[in-house]
């Protein structure tokens, strides 16, 4: 099983492995995950029997798993890897990292009037992140690169220069990035768009969309703890996702039982480093440019990844009663949010108590 990082992550080189482990016994595991999709063996299988097949590799930075129901491991390997080829051309488009992407061209032209041509893919990640940062007030901001540059979590971490990172602050908002149909641009200078907190819900969604529109009888798609459910196992129960516990790597908050949705986890666990005793996280508060200090981990289930990759950040900047709100007012199906201290604030109970101050029907357990 992964275990929570002890230190922070150094950047795996990027390498594209196609990895099969049929029929194992429990998990997918990544580098950084926060859940665990908890398999089951089936041992004994006739050749046409559906079993569970599982490749991996490394992109966007973090484990991408391909988890299968299929009768031929042959055919179920063709779909992962075209699973991967999906996540390796948004990863060429959406980081900020590659600089032949579109993102890096967007950022490049910041404060100028031109507009970049952009993907109807790349369009509908910018629009869900425009609308999330407006949900939450401004909690998610995808205009944070030279925040996140000064951070270097992509290489270590460190602690910025005060007066660089007062500087990046005032130059990002989420209200100088402009959307038109195919077409986007930054409308100030030092301003720079990173989609680190939302990207790979999308690449989760193309992917398990394509292994939808292939007819799959059940899969899981898996981007370091973001992932997508579809169908079910091979006996036809439910997908169980188990949600590591944020502080106790072999320990599990809960396990959820669930298919065709999505369950998405941000965490101050995934990338950090420690200086007197602070962790310094990559989950950024945009007010001050300083780590969000308020969680140490958010799930979040809902219809689609990319909703849920961008509002489990969201609510893990805004803090446990906040998050919650926002989490509500956007209709996550579920969310289990670890406060600072360790609490687990649940969703379903916020809900049912909003409910009973209201006077309404109190929710069913
Ligand atoms: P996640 O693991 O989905 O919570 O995303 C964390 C990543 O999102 C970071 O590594 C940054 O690239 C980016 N990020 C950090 N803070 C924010 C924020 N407040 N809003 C949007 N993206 C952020
Ligand atoms: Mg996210």
């Amino acid at each position: 099983m992964a275990g929570i990082t002890p230190t922070l992550s150094v950047p795996e080189p990027r390498r594209f492995l196609s990895l099969p482990e049929e029929n194992r016994e429990a998990l997918c595991a990544a580098r950084t995950l926060a859940a665990l999709a908890l398999l089951f063996s089936v041992a004994g299988c006739r050749p046409s029997t559906p079993a569970i097949h599982t490749f991996s590799t490394i992109q966007m930075d973090t484990v991408v798993e391909v988890t299968l129901v299929d009768t031929d491991s042959t055919h179920a390997r063709t779909l992962a890897d075209e699973v991967f080829a999906i996540f390796a051309r948004v990863e060429a488009e959406m980081s900020r990292y590659q600089e032949s992407s579109t993102v890096s061209t967007l950022n490049a032209r910041a404060g100028q009037a031109a507009w970049t041509p952009i993907s109807p893919g790349l369009e509908a990640v910018l629009r869900e992140s425009l609308r999330i940062a407006e949900l939450s007030n401004g909690a998610f901001d995808p205009t944070l690169a030279e925040v996140n540059r000064l951070w270097s979590f992509d290489e270590g971490g460190r602690l910025p220069e005060p007066a660089a990172l007062a500087a990046a602050v005032s130059h990002a908002g989420w209200r100088l990035l402009q959307v038109d149909s195919g077409r986007a641009r930054l409308t100030r200078a030092g301003c720079g768009v990173d989609l680190g907190g939302i990207a790979k819900g999308y690449a989760v969604d193309a992917g398990a969309d394509l292994l939808v529109s292939r007819g799959v009888s059940g899969a899981i798609v898996n981007a370091g703890g973001d992932m997508r459910l579809i169908g079910h196992r091979p006996d036809g129960g439910p997908w169980r996702i188990g949600v590591q516990h944020p502080r106790d790597p072999d320990g599990l908050l809960e396990v959820i039982r669930a298919t065709d949705c999505a369950v998405v986890s941000s965490g101050d666990y995934e990338r950090y480093f420690m200086v007197d005793g602070v962790r310094y996280h990559h989950i950024i508060d945009p007010h001050s440019g300083f780590p969000a200090m308020g969680c140490q981990g958010v799930t979040v289930v809902a219809e689609r990844a990319m909703t849920a990759d961008g509002l489990a950040t969201a609510a893990f900047v805004l803090g446990p009663e906040a998050g919650l709100d926002l989490l509500r007012r956007a209709g996550a199906r579920d969310a289990l949010i670890v406060d600072a201290g360790g609490t687990v604030h649940r969703l379903a109970e916020a809900t049912a108590a909003v409910s009973a101050t209201k006077g309404g029907d109190k929710a069913t357990p």
